[in-house]
C-alpha cells in the first residue's frame, strides 16, 4: 500500500536576466519536490539590467512553456512579502558553488527572521552549469561568443537581438 502525501508549491525567486539552462536545470529539480513553481522576477530598481521585467518574464515562459505547474510573474519589494502573500511556504534558491554559500546563507536567515513559517531549499544544478551565471553569459555574448549552449533558443534569439540593436547604436 503507498501512502499518498500532500506536495505543496514554491517560491523561485531571482532576477532571471536573463534565465539560463542553470535556472532552467533548478526549475525541473524543484518540480520533482514541488507541485507548484511560482518563478518571480525580483524587480530591483538600483539594480541595471538587460532585459526588462517584461522581457525577463516573457523569456522565462517561452522556457518554461512545456513544464506543468509554474507560474511565471514579478514582485518588487521583499522575497519574503511576496512569499507570504502567495502563501508559499518554501523558497528555492540555487547553489553553484561555495562562492554563492556566505550570500544566500546570510539571506535565508534574514527571510526566516521576516517569514519564520517559511524555509530556503537550496538545489544544486548538474555539474555543467556550476560555473554558469546571467553575467556571464551576457559578457561572452556581448563580444560575439559561443553561448548557445547554456541557453534556451528563445534566450539565445532575444540575446542576439539585443546586442546586435547595441552594436548598431554603438
Ligand atoms: P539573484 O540576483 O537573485 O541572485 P539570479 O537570476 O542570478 O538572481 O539567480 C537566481 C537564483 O538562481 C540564485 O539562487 C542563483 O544562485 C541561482 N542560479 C543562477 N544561476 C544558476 C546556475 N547556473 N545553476 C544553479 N543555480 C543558479
Amino acid at each position: 500500500m503507498s501512502i499518498k502525501f500532500e506536495r505543496k508549491a514554491a517560491l523561485y525567486p531571482g532576477s532571471f536576466d536573463p534565465i539560463t539552462n542553470g535556472h532552467l536545470d533548478i526549475i525541473k529539480r524543484a518540480l520533482n519536490i514541488f507541485d507548484y513553481l511560482v518563478i518571480a522576477v525580483a524587480v530591483n530598481t538600483d539594480k541595471k539590467t538587460l532585459f526588462t521585467k517584461e522581457e525577463r518574464i516573457e523569456l522565462i515562459t517561452g522556457a518554461v512553456r512545456d513544464l506543468d505547474g509554474v507560474e511565471v510573474t514579478s514582485f518588487t519589494g521583499l522575497t519574503a512579502e511576496f512569499a507570504k502573500s502567495k502563501g508559499v511556504k518554501a523558497i528555492v534558491r540555487g547553489l553553484r558553488m561555495v562562492s554563492d554559500f556566505e550570500y544566500e546563507f546570510q539571506m535565508a536567515l534574514m527571510n526566516r527572521k521576516l517569514m519564520p513559517e517559511a524555509d530556503t531549499i537550496f538545489l544544486m544544478p548538474s555539474e555543467k552549469y556550476t560555473y554558469l551565471s546571467s553575467s556571464l553569459i551576457k559578457d561572452i555574448g556581448k563580444y560575439n561568443g559561443k553561448i548557445e549552449c547554456f541557453l534556451p533558443p528563445n534566450v539565445v534569439e532575444a540575446l542576439g537581438k539585443k546586442f546586435q540593436i547595441k552594436n548598431y547604436r554603438g
